[in-house]
């Protein structure tokens, strides 16, 4: 069964119907739920009621572990789940103010090659609920900037797993994190990244609010894609292809291509050549990423100067392209990599 925090305001309002409860209570723990209040918080409720809902499984999280970089501030938060289960969450400092992003899985089961989530497999999906705990937590820990309503600004579901894998947990957190009686993040202001589950992808286009998609494309080719992400077998490329410039046209919003540059793999003019005459005429843009090398995996990233040559083919080919800023290098940034680290340590400890 799901926690409290999972429940949207029709379900609170049944819940307040079976404890005998006024309707209105509803939206008053809905929004409580939404400022990261656990039950014994929520002071504008009677006792009784506080005390009942303390007897219900809540399913929230908690930071555990939390470095800053001294670099560029960004936060690497390791959450803690009720069933003892650690995931990670990293805000990102910029101008125009904060982004999240979310794991969606304990772990993933994915495969990819160059990802470190996916080492031990998938443990869990996270509930609903359990996501939008982490934008609590992380906007209950940063102070909010003068003038702003709020702390937490963007997120983006780029953590450890597949969201599209956890399709209707992920969906019901994008609706929960948008209703405007809760955060109220609009899903203008919200990113999912997939390793391309073509059939979840189409259902989402049609049934989820109308995030900013981005898709782990990786390489030009089935042949290199097949080296590198094992989803590649399920759902080639023409099709991945084809449902993402759907995406394009029925949302009117641009499609982001995450592309991480790996040595002797995908970072020849030849892959920028190919990658550009498949992206021809789509409303979408390159990301291209740096590697983030993770110790247990043999793939190298390229230089700086490579990078900016790629960004150079595939931009005098006609391809929108820049190269992601590296963020947070020196806390364990990229996916998976601090998780593994304290498992590590605990095993080691143990
Ligand atoms: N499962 C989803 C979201 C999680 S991964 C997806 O595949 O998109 C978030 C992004 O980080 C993906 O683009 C993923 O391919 C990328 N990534 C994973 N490991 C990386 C690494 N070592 N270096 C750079 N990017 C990496």
């Amino acid at each position: 069964m799901t926690g409290l925090t999972s429940k949207n305001i029709a379900e609170l309002q049944q819940l307040m119907a079976e404890l005998g409860e006024p309707k209105f209570r509803a939206k008053q723990v809905f929004s409580w739920i939404s400022r990261g209040a656990r039950p014994e918080e929520m002071t504008n409720l009677s006792k009784v009621l506080r005390e009942k809902l303390a007897t219900l499984h809540f399913g929230g999280a908690r930071i555990y572990d939390k470095r800053i970089s001294t670099k560029d501030g960004t936060i690497k938060y390791l959450f803690e789940l009720e069933d003892g289960n650690l995931v990670e969450g990293v805000l990102m400092r910029y101008k125009y103010g904060n982004t999240l992003c979310v794991s969606t899985q304990v772990g993933c089961r994915m495969g990819c090659a160059f990802c470190a989530s996916t080492l031990n497999g998938c443990v869990r999906d996270l509930e609903a609920g359990e996501i939008l705990s982490f934008v609590a937590c992380a906007e209950k820990d940063v102070p909010c900037e003068e003038g702003r309503k709020r702390s937490v600004t963007n997120i983006v579901l780029m953590g450890s797993g597949e969201p599209l894998d956890n399709y209707e947990n992920v969906v019901r957190f994008l609706q929960l994190v948008s209703a405007p009686e809760g955060m109220n993040i609009s899903p203008r202001n919200i990113s999912l990244s997939t390793c391309g589950l073509v059939p979840q992808l189409r259902r989402f286009m049609k049934e989820a609010p109308r995030v900013t998609l981005s898709v782990s494309l990786h390489a030009p080719n089935d042949t290199i894609r097949n080296t590198i992400m094992p989803v590649n077998a399920a759902y080639p490329m023409a099709e991945l292809l084809g449902a993402a410039r759907e995406y394009a046209e029925e949302t009117g919003r641009r499609v982001i291509f995450e592309y991480a540059l790996i040595k002797n793999k995908n970072s020849e003019k030849k892959h920028a050549e190919e990658l550009a005459s498949r992206l021809r005429r789509m409303n979408c843009h390159v990301n291209l990423i740096p590697l983030n090398h993770v110790e247990e995996r043999n793939l190298m990233g390229v230089t700086r100067k490579d990078a900016e040559q790629f960004m150079g083919w595939l931009t005098d080919l006609g391809i929108s392209a820049t190269i992601r800023r590296e963020m947070g290098s020196d806390i364990e940034g990229a996916c998976g990599q601090l998780r593994r680290r304290v498992l590590e340590q605990q095993e080691g400890n143990a």
